[in-house]
């Protein structure tokens, strides 16, 4: 089976979005072992539609399309497939009903060429779209699958894996089932972590691990195709323990877990609450973790003391610390950890401090922050970060990194317990 993906709209050839739908398929179906052989991106135009369907019928056996299945004038896709093909359109009750009870829950009105999203190529096997509106869909003709699935990558990863691939294995005839765990790393750049893992990702086979890097965090999605899940996790398990053993002082959480997520229902399952005193985040980790629903529970509050002045009028910094250490300094966080912990009357207090950029600040070059976790029943905790990113890069990633430290601690202190 040899895949080519395509994806449709002239937003993408104007180079105001990337192609991450066929980046994410793509690497899903590595997974499966499917080879993918081409990416093939076509604006909004049905003439060139049509040729770069012509071509890539001859060079692939699945033609998986993302994007135009909305409502708009430009959303051609399905027409132009469905000429190509020789196949109808009609509309799909379902996906009819489905679209009009999102306009009447939504309280807004359906507008006669919304009824468009719910035609599907005859004899298709529909993919309700479960995030959005316009169904995918999947049909065979000649000895080729085409897979039309919508742009938004919100609903287009969905019905991916959650509609398109059992179809994928069902036209291959395999009875396997795929399963994946993905876990979360923070901490550690994802060449540093392939280099740690090299061994692992050089013998795989089944299962597969896969790193993926995004915005300031790195995965690796560990998938194993099995004759059923149970025996597939049963694969998947030593694989963990191993990458476990050799960066799992990394490993911050699992599946759908975030930082602030991870680092919220800790805190709620051991009835801990928390204030932070922060400098230069100047309260992005507070907002990190109040993106949490129910997290009022645990965060008491905190305060922004961003200049000299206030961590001594505010949190009681003594002056002459300040003179001796500077306001970047271990010295200084933990005192902002500890203070603030007793000013809120909280179980853990964070202080953050340091150098945002982009000039050194109190002599320290830019980049260097201090992060300190004073723990309940314990001395302060206190870490230094060496960053080299832009100021707010800098500022973002020392409120996460205080996430990472406080998952860290709450996770040792829940093993003690
Ligand atoms: P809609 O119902 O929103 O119109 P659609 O299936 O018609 O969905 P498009 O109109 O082609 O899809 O694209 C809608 C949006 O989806 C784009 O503006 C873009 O944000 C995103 N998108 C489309 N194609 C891609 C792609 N290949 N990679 C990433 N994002 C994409």
């Amino acid at each position: 089976m040899r895949a080519e993906i395509i994806a449709v709209g002239s937003e993408l050839l104007l180079g105001q979005i990337m192609n991450t739908n066929a980046k994410f398929i793509s690497s899903r179906l590595a997974e499966v072992g499917i080879d993918v052989y081409y990416h093939t991106v076509v604006g909004d135009n049905p003439a060139r539609l049509e040729e770069v369907i012509s071509i890539a019928k001859k060079r692939a056996n699945i033609l998986i399309f993302t994007g135009g299945l909305g409502p708009t004038k430009d959303d051609l896709t399905k027409e132009t497939i469905a000429r190509q093909i020789g196949s109808t359109l009609v509309s799909d009750d379902e996906a009819l009903l489905y679209i009009t009870q999102y306009f009447k829950r939504t309280g807004r009105d359906m507008t006669e060429n919304n009824k468009k999203q719910a035609l599907v190529f005859e004899g298709a096997k529909v993919l309700p779209n479960r995030t959005g509106m316009a169904p995918g869909m999947a049909v065979e003709k000649e000895g080729i699958h085409y897979i039309l699935l919508p742009g938004p990558p919100h609903e287009m990863e969905p019905m991916f894996t959650n509609e398109a691939t059992p179809y994928l294995f069902e036209a291959l005839g395999t009875q396997e089932v795929i399963t994946s765990r993905v876990l979360k790393f923070y901490g550690i750049g994802e060449a540093e972590l392939e280099f740690r893992i090299q061994d692992l990702l050089e013998k795989q086979t089944n299962p597969s691990i896969a790193p993926l890097a995004t915005a300031g965090a790195v995965t690796l999605r560990i998938t194993a195709k099995a004759s059923s899940v149970e025996v597939a996790n049963q694969l998947i398990d030593p694989v963990e323990k191993e990458i476990k053993s050799l960066v799992g002082e990394f490993i911050y959480g699992m599946d759908e877990d975030t930082l602030s997520s991870k680092a919220a229902d800790l805190l709620q399952q051991n009835n801990f609450t928390l204030a932070a005193a922060e400098s230069l985040t100047a309260g992005l980790f507070m907002a990190e973790l109040a993106d949490e629903p129910g997290i009022s529970s645990s965060l008491s509050g905190g305060i922004v003391v961003y200049n000299n002045d206030m961590k001594v009028s505010q949190l009681s910094v003594d002056p002459g610390l300040l003179a001796e250490h500077g306001a970047v300094s271990a010295e200084c966080a933990e005192v902002l950890a500890v203070n603030v912990k007793h000013k809120f009357g909280t179980s853990i207090g964070v202080g953050i401090t340091g150098a945002a950029g982009p000039d050194p600040h109190d002599g320290e070059p830019v980049g260097t922050v201090w992060i300190s976790i004073a723990m309940p029943n314990a001395k302060p905790k206190t870490h230094k970060l060496a960053l080299s990113g832009s100021r707010n890069t800098n500022r973002l990633r020392s409120a996460r990194f205080a996430l990472y430290y406080l998952i860290k601690y709450l996770t040792e202190n829940e093993s003690k317990n």
